[in-house]
């Protein structure tokens, strides 16, 4: 069988004539919906360089920041919030997730609605099942999408997302349409593509709602750690009650007691210098939305602020030098020489990649926050040359 990366792209119109359409077909969908639909699609071979470029793992955290939770988007959120005061306080009664909640994911998919995407999304999810990496998960997708068009909530040229398939106001892939959208305003069709964000923003409180979201508790928050705590403590694996972290000496930022909000865990997104953070159960059901912490951390954040809350107090210390996607790359090949296993070798900041370099930091008595800068670069080519 020929590797997804090994397929030339001349064999892209005989593979979904073929091959593409007869797996699909197998999955309940019409021949006559996949003709239709399918006849507008093309390879697109600009989907497959964005497929491994995402930002969130790429940025160092305090710039990722600077960019999602922008004192633009701040304002720009206060007034959305304001504008659809009604729509949002009916969502917030019918799926119990809070108006800045769902501003926030609003403002950080797509800006509020302003950069919905504009690649049809048949041909995005065709080009990536063909060539891509995850071509299995995307040719689902693909199948999903059809599923969508059969049940008539949009005509395929109108079903545009981004370069992986994310559609609408909230930017959902068509799996999670199929479990999660809703029909708001009742007219017969769950709509997330158009002007009116109605069904799209009730949906978005939906997924959250249906993950698991508490009213009324925060993500997280910022917190201050006591003198001498131990860093090989931090990061998600590592989840204790409020009451415990209260008694290992951490309190809130401005040194009050930490409230009850149940089980958490300590981030230190920017290293022991930066930014300390206790989050709870509702930052776990945003990173449903998005698995990357640095998402999740700019979505409650920028629901604090739209909400009116102050920005972070703990800065973000200069990361020094920061690794571009070939050191990141090195550092994955250095951690795994030394058994520490990132689970491959990517380039990307992602989460498997932070847990190794916290493991390797803490077996080598360093300080074990999972940051991962120019020090740490030099740090393990001295080890492994030495
Ligand atoms: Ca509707």
């Amino acid at each position: 069988m020929t590797a997804p990366e090994e397929r030339p792209i001349e064999g892209f119109e005989y593979w979904t004539q073929n091959v593409l359409r007869r797996r699909i077909l197998a999955r309940m969908i019409h021949p006559d919906v996949f003709d239709r639909a399918m006849t507008g699609v093309t390879y697109l071979p600009e989907v497959l360089e964005k497929q491994s470029n995402q930002k969130e793992f790429l940025l160092p955290i305090g710039d990722y920041l600077g960019m999602t939770v922008s004192e633009d988007r701040v304002r720009t959120g206060r007034q959305m919030v304001r504008k659809h005061r009604d729509l949002l306080n009916q969502v917030e009664t019918t799926f119990g997730v809070e108006p800045e909640v769902v501003a926030a994911i609003w403002g950080l998919e797509t800006a509020f609605g302003v950069t919905r995407g504009t690649i049809h999304v048949l041909s995005a999810l065709a080009t990536l099942a063909y060539k891509g990496q995850r071509a299995a998960f995307f040719e689902d997708e693909l199948a999903n999408a059809l599923r969508i068009i059969q049940a008539r909530h949009v005509r395929a040229p109108e079903m545009v997302g981004s370069w992986a398939g994310a559609m609408g106001h909230g930017q959902f892939m068509p799996s999670s349409f199929l479990d999660f959208a809703v029909d708001f305003d009742g007219d017969g069709r769950k709509d997330i593509w158009g002007r009116d964000p109605t069904d799209a923003l009730a949906s978005i409180a939906n997924y959250l709602s249906k993950h698991g979201w508490r009213k009324g508790q925060p993500w997280g928050l910022e917190v201050k750690l006591p003198e001498g705590f131990d860093f090989g403590g931090t990061g998600l694996d590592h989840s204790l009650r409020t009451a415990n972290w209260s008694a290992m000496g951490v309190t809130a930022f401005d040194g009050s007691p930490l409230p009850d909000y149940g089980n958490g865990s300590i981030l230190l997104p920017a290293g022991a210098n930066g930014v300390a953070l206790l989050v709870l159960r509702n930052f776990l059901v945003t990173m449903r939305y998005n698995r990357a912490e640095s998402y999740a951390i700019a979505i409650g954040h920028l629901s604090d602020r739209i909400g009116g809350d102050r920005a972070f107090q703990g800065g973000w210390p200069d990361a020094g030098e920061t690794l571009n996607k070939t050191e990141i790359a090195e550092v994955q090949i250095l951690l795994t020489a030394l058994g520490f296993d990132p689970k491959g070798v990517d380039g990307l900041r992602g989460p498997d990649t932070v847990r190794a370099v916290r493991a390797y930091q803490q077996a080598s008595g360093l300080i074990a926050a999972g940051f991962m800068e120019r020090l740490l670069l030099d740090r393990l080519r001295a080890e492994k040359g030495g």
